[in-house]
């Protein structure tokens, strides 16, 4: 299951106008999303298309199962 396209705002990143970034599968170049809106299709530099979603930092307990 695919996780819903959330806004978060980052804490500990430069306040810019991004975000959310997302990482490229193969050679995990990062995109911010504000740049993939620009292209005219979601494609990394490298030419995958499969990207990852960036969390900002966020200090969270997580327990795993
Ligand atoms: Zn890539």
């Amino acid at each position: 299951m695919s996780e819903p396209m959330q806004e978060n705002t980052p804490q500990e990143e430069k306040p810019t106008s991004f975000s959310v970034s997302y990482s490229c599968m193969r050679c995990g170049t990062r995109v911010s999303q504000s740049e993939l809106t620009r292209l005219p299709e979601i494609k990394c530099i490298c030419g995958f298309r499969v990207f990852t979603k960036v969390r900002p930092p966020v200090v969270k307990t997580v327990k795993a199962y």
